[in-house]
C-alpha cells in the first residue's frame, strides 16, 4: 500500500552522511537496493541517485507494525526512513562511501511498491541493450548509467559558466526553420497551416549563429539539439546535442585559443585530468600522410610509411599498378604482432576489405629472422630488405601494406592501425590525447554528383594563399578549418566564415551553385551580409561524443537519457510511429506507401 509522505521532509541524499553525523536523526528515502533478514533484525541498502545507505530495523526499536512492514519490503521500493546515524555495528564495507555508517529506523512509510523489475538494478549488469531500452527508466536508475547522466549535466553547467566568463551569450535559435546547408538529409516537419509546406528541424544553427553575429551579439553559444537524417550507423543518434559557438572579429588561432582553455578546464573540473596547453597541431596533409586518418589517435605511432618509391619497379604488379595508376604503395609497423597466426592475419585482410582495400599485403618477420610473406616470391632480396628498413622492421614485427588510390590506402591502413592498437591493448581510455586538425581540403569531389562539394559547409573560408586557385585548381584550395580530435574522434569542427560577397560568388560558383539556387537556400543570409558584416569563425562540439570520451565509455548511447537504436527508433515509446488519419487529413497529407 503506498502512503503518503505527508508531515515528512528528507533531510540528506544517502551518501550526505557520514560518521561525523553519528547520533544524528535524519530522514532518507529513495528505493530498496536489496533486503536481507537476520532472525530480529532487517537490512535494506536504501539508493538514491547520490549512492546507497544502510538501514537497520530492529524491532526493539522500531515496533512491531514497523518491523512487519519492513519485512515485506522488496527490491525497488520505493521508502522513506527515518532514524538515527550510527557506527556500523557490523563489518566496514570499504566500497561503500557510507560503508562505516548505518542508520537505525524509527519509522519506515512504503511511498510505492513495485513489480520484479525485468532485469537487476546493478552497477555490471549484463542485460541486453534492447531490453534495457525499452525499460529505460529502470535502466537509468542504474548506477554506472546515473554517473553519466550526471556527469553530462555538470559538463553542461561548467561550460555555460565557463563561456558566459569568456563574454558569451546563450541565445536559441529556432528548431522549426528551413533547411542548413550541413549536407545530411534533413527532417521534415509539415506544415498545417501551410498545406503543402514544410520545416525542417535544424541539422545545425549554422545559418542563424551568423546572422547574430551579423546583428552583432558578437560571441554565441548554445547546447543546442541537432536533427540529422543520415544512413544508419551504430555511433550516430538522428538526433545530438551540440555545443555550438561563433565569435566576431576573430581568425583561426581565436577559436582555438578560447576552445582549448574550455577543454582544460573541463578535464580539470571533472576528471582531474590536467591538458597540456597549448594542444598539439597538424594540417590535414600531415594527419592523412601520417596516421591515414583526419582524426588521428595520438596514444599510440604505428604511423604509415609511405614506400612507393621503393616499389614503384618491383615484380609484384599490385605494388607496381597501384603507382603507375596514380596511387601509392604505404605500410605500417604492428610492432611484436610477427607471430600472428595466419588465421588473425586473415581476419585482418577481411577487415581491411570493408574500408576498400582490394587486399592487404604482408610481411610477419619471425622472432629467429626469418620472413613470413604473401608476396616475397615476386621481390627481390634487396628489395624486401629495403621494404623491411623502411617500416624499421626487427625479428617479431608483422609489416602491412596496402597499395591503391590514396584514399583508399589512407583510408584501409587507417583503420587497420587503429583496429590492431585495440588488439594490441595500445588504447587506454584514461590516456587523453588531443590535437587540432586545421587547414582541411575546401573541396572533395563527389563521384555520385560529379563536383566539387563542400568538405565543410559553403560559407567556410579559403586560406588567404590559396584564394587565387579556386577557380583554377580547387582541388588544392586548403579552407581555414579545424577539427578538434580526441583519442581518434572528432569532437569539434568549425571554421573562419567568408565574410565578403565575392568571395561567396566564387565559392558558390565553385561549388556548381547558380546564384539564384544560393539565393533560394539562403537567400536570407546573403542578404543580412550586405549591411555590415563582421568577420567571424565558431565550432560546434559533438556534446555526446564529448561526454561519452569523459566517461570512458564506447557508446553515445550509455550518455543519452533517451537515446535511440540504429534504426533511429525509441524502443521505449515506439516512436516513430503511424498517426490517425484526422491528424494527416488536417496536414493534408496521404501516405503513399
Ligand atoms: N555547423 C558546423 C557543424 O555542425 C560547425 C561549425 O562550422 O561551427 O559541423
Amino acid at each position: 500500500m503506498a502512503e503518503s509522505m505527508v508531515g515528512l521532509k528528507r533531510t540528506h541524499r544517502c551518501t550526505e552522511v557520514s560518521l561525523l553525523d553519528e547520533g544524528k536523526s535524519v530522514t532518507v528515502m529513495g528505493w530498496v537496493q536489496t533486503r536481507r533478514n537476520f532472525g530480529a533484525l532487517i537490512f535494506v541498502d536504501l539508493r538514491d541517485r547520490s549512492g546507497i545507505l544502510q538501514i537497520i530495523f530492529d524491532e526493539n526499536i522500531i515496533g512491531k507494525e514497523g518491523f512487519d512492514k519492513a519485512y515485506t519490503l522488496r527490491n525497488e521500493f520505493v521508502i522513506a526512513v527515518s532514524g538515527k546515524i550510527q557506527k556500523r555495528s557490523g563489518a566496514i564495507n570499504k566500497n561503500l562511501q557510507t560503508g562505516d555508517i548505518e542508520v537505525i529506523a524509527t519509522d519506515l512509510r512504503i511511498l510505492s511498491e513495485s513489480e520484479t523489475p525485468p532485469f537487476p538494478i546493478d552497477k555490471d549488469s549484463n542485460t541486453k541493450e534492447d531490453l534495457r531500452l525499452k525499460y529505460r527508466f529502470l535502466d537509468l536508475r542504474r548506477p554506472d548509467i546515473q554517473s553519466n547522466i550526471i556527469m553530462r549535466s555538470k559538463v553542461a553547467t561548467l561550460t555555460r559558466a565557463f563561456l558566459t566568463k569568456e563574454g558569451f551569450l546563450e541565445i536559441e535559435t529556432p528548431m522549426l526553420t528551413k533547411s542548413t546547408p550541413e549536407g545530411a538529409r534533413d527532417y521534415l516537419v509539415p506544415s498545417r497551416i501551410h498545406p503543402g509546406k514544410f520545416y525542417a528541424l535544424p541539422q545545425s544553427p549554422q545559418l542563424f549563429k551568423q546572422l547574430l553575429m551579423c546583428s552583432g551579439y558578437d560571441r554565441y553559444v548554445q547546447i543546442v539539439r541537432c536533427f540529422r537524417d543520415e544512413d544508419l550507423r551504430a555511433d550516430r543518434q538522428p538526433e545530438f546535442t551540440q555545443i555550438d559557438m561563433e565569435l566576431s572579429f576573430v581568425d583561426v588561432d581565436d577559436v582555438i585559443d578560447v576552445n582549448e582553455r574550455l577543454l582544460a578546464y573541463l578535464f580539470k573540473e571533472v576528471l582531474d585530468v590536467d591538458i597540456e596547453l597549448p594542444i598539439q597541431r597538424m594540417t590535414w596533409q600531415e594527419a592523412m600522410d601520417r596516421f591515414g586518418s583526419d582524426k588521428p589517435d595520438l596514444r599510440f605511432s604505428m604511423e604509415l610509411k609511405n614506400v612507393s618509391e621503393l616499389v614503384r619497379d618491383c615484380g609484384f604488379s599490385v605494388f607496381a599498378n597501384a603507382i603507375s595508376n596514380g596511387g601509392s604503395v604505404r605500410g605500417i609497423n604492428a610492432k611484436g604482432q610477427g607471430g600472428m597466426p595466419r588465421k588473425k592475419i586473415d581476419a585482418l585482410v577481411d577487415f581491411a576489405k570493408g574500408y576498400g582495400a582490394s587486399g592487404i599485403a604482408y610481411i610477419a618477420i619471425q622472432q629467429d629472422g626469418t620472413v613470413k610473406s604473401s608476396f616475397a616470391k615476386f621481390m627481390t632480396d634487396d628489395e624486401m630488405a629495403a621494404l623491411i628498413a623502411a617500416l624499421d622492421g626487427e625479428n617479431g614485427d608483422l609489416l602491412l601494406f596496402a597499395a591503391d588510390k590514396n584514399k583508399v590506402v589512407w583510408n584501409v591502413l587507417g583503420a587497420l592501425r587503429v583496429e590492431l592498437a585495440g588488439q594490441m591493448g595500445l588504447l587506454d581510455k584514461s590516456d587523453y590525447k588531443f590535437l587540432w586538425v586545421t587547414e582541411f581540403p575546401q573541396f572533395e569531389w563527389s563521384d555520385e554528383e560529379e563536383r566539387f562539394v563542400a568538405m565543410h559547409h559553403p560559407f567556410t573560408m579559403p586560406m588567404d594563399e590559396d584564394i587565387d586557385k579556386l577557380e583554377s585548381d580547387p582541388g588544392s584550395v586548403r579552407a581555414k578549418a579545424y577539427d578538434i580530435v580526441l583519442n581518434g574522434t572528432e569532437i569539434g569542427g568549425g571554421s573562419v566564415r567568408i565574410h565578403q560577397a565575392d568571395i561567396q560568388a566564387r565559392m558558390f560558383k565553385a561549388l556548381g551553385l547558380t546564384q539564384e539556387v544560393a539565393n533560394e537556400k539562403f537567400g536570407f543570409l546573403l542578404e543580412a551580409f550586405k549591411y555590415g558584416v563582421p568577420p567571424h569563425a565558431g565550432l560546434a562540439y559533438g556534446f555526446d561524443r564529448l561526454v561519452m570520451l569523459m566517461a570512458k565509455r564506447d557508446n553515445i548511447r550509455d550518455v543519452i537519457a533517451f537515446p535511440k537504436i540504429k534504426d533511429a527508433s525509441c524502443l521505449l515509446t515506439n516512436a516513430p510511429d503511424v498517426v490517425d488519419d484526422k491528424q494527416l487529413g488536417e496536414l493534408s497529407i496521404k501516405i503513399n506507401i
